[in-house]
């Protein structure tokens, strides 16, 4: 069983985020009590208690103090059983990473984390309005490092737009001399509530061109293959297999509960969507109630977004499980879809698993919604 905890607090608001955060500190004691009492709350939602990943995102958890990790680790640990080998991501952000805050982390059993790096590029940072600058985002990585966390994963955004891609290649040549475990790499998308959405609006800002963040994508994707990454989900990269154990659960449908505002949690029939305002957040579970919006997935549901998540991923999906979903053939319902990807060499049936092949992985949402169940 795998948790989730969002820490709804940043320093800043970075200009392309569109999570759930506030940069208001003041709730932060208040909204740390609430994720613990929640985690009370919703001790029975999961089938059962023992506990393989946990992931703190956000918004920004290494902001937490050591008091704060305390607080949320102790409860944890009275209401869960965390399996001694338990994978325990915390996501940080560079300028909050120090010798003393990294042996906090180790303090409480953190044995991953992912480092909000973006960009090594001093202009790219300045102008995302990121906290960090470029010199932070290659010593927290070393100083992790020296403190002994030895499963590392970095965020990188790409498809900044730029001139050409010198950029992106001087960024690879910084992720190779790091010689990290895992790295992450999503295109930069232009979404209306941000600064860049407004900027993008009223001209300021160019549209994300689709040729050019196709052609960053293939660099990425090769280049992280050159230096030994196997791109084990179409963002992910792991060298020697140190996939993200906790983001593979939900690429899997595995069961998991989401703590804090916005949290998801999935139980393997239905979604729950907290709250997304903290203040709400705060007065209601301080009611012994959890804010949440409930989704019944119905069968078409579960295997639309199975097809989403995991023809992403190097397991693909497995013909199996969507005709126990379906209760009845999923080739034989699709035939008509199926045939002209199969044809155009976008997709593979392997040992009864539909599969993306390398050019089909150019078009991975599309091929999934192509392949959707209507109801
Ligand atoms: S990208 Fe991360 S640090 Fe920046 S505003 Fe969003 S959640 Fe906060």
């Amino acid at each position: 069983m795998h948790i989730y905890i969002h820490i709804p607090f940043c320093k800043q608001a970075c200009y392309y985020c569109d999570f759930h955060f506030s940069t208001s500190l003041s709730q932060k004691e208040a909204v740390v009590e609430a994720i613990c009492q929640e985690i009370r709350l919703q001790k029975s939602y999961l089938k059962n208690t023992h506990i393989s990943t946990i992931y703190f995102g956000g918004g920004t958890p290494s902001i937490l103090d050591e008091t704060s990790l305390e607080t949320i680790f102790s409860t944890l640990h009275q209401t869960f059983t965390i399996l001694p080998d338990a994978e325990i991501t915390l996501e940080a952000n560079p300028d909050d990473i120090s010798v003393a805050k990294l042996a906090i982390f180790k303090k409480f059993g953190i044995n991953r984390l992912s480092i909000g790096i973006q960009s090594f590029h001093e202009p790219h940072l300045k102008q995302m309005n990121r906290a960090h600058n470029a010199k932070e985002a290659e010593t927290c990585v070393k100083l992790a490092q020296d403190a002994g966390i030895d499963n590392i994963t970095i965020d990188l955004i790409y498809a900044i737009p730029a001139p050409d891609h010198q950029i992106l290649y001087s960024d690879l040549a910084k992720v190779e001399a790091l010689n990290l475990q895992h790295v992450s790499a999503y295109c930069l998308t232009i979404e209306p509530q941000t600064v860049f959405g407004k900027w993008t609006k009223q001209g300021k800002m160019p549209n994300i061109d689709d040729d050019f963040s196709a052609q960053q994508f293939s660099i990425l994707v090769e280049n992280l293959q050159r230096m030994g990454y196997e791109q084990y989900e179409i963002s992910n990269f792991a060298r020697n297999q140190h996939y993200s154990k906790h983001n593979t659960s939900y690429w899997k449908q595995e069961e998991y509960l989401g703590i804090g505002p916005s949290a998801h949690s999935f139980n393997g029939v239905s979604r729950q969507y907290n709250i997304a305002n903290n203040t709400k957040y705060v007065q209601q579970i301080g009611t012994g109630l959890i804010p949440a919006t409930l989704e019944i997935l119905t069968k078409e549901d579960q295997i639309n977004e199975y097809l989403l998540t995991g023809l992403r991923t190097i397991w693909g999906c497995k013909i199996e499980y969507l005709d126990s979903i379906l209760g009845s053939s999923f080739l034989d319902l699709q035939k008509s879809y199926l045939q002209p990807i199969l044809r155009a060499g976008h997709l593979e049936i392997i040992e009864h698993t539909l599969k993306l092949t390398e050019a089909g992985k150019l078009f991975a949402d599309r091929i999934a919604s192509d392949l959707f169940v209507e109801e």
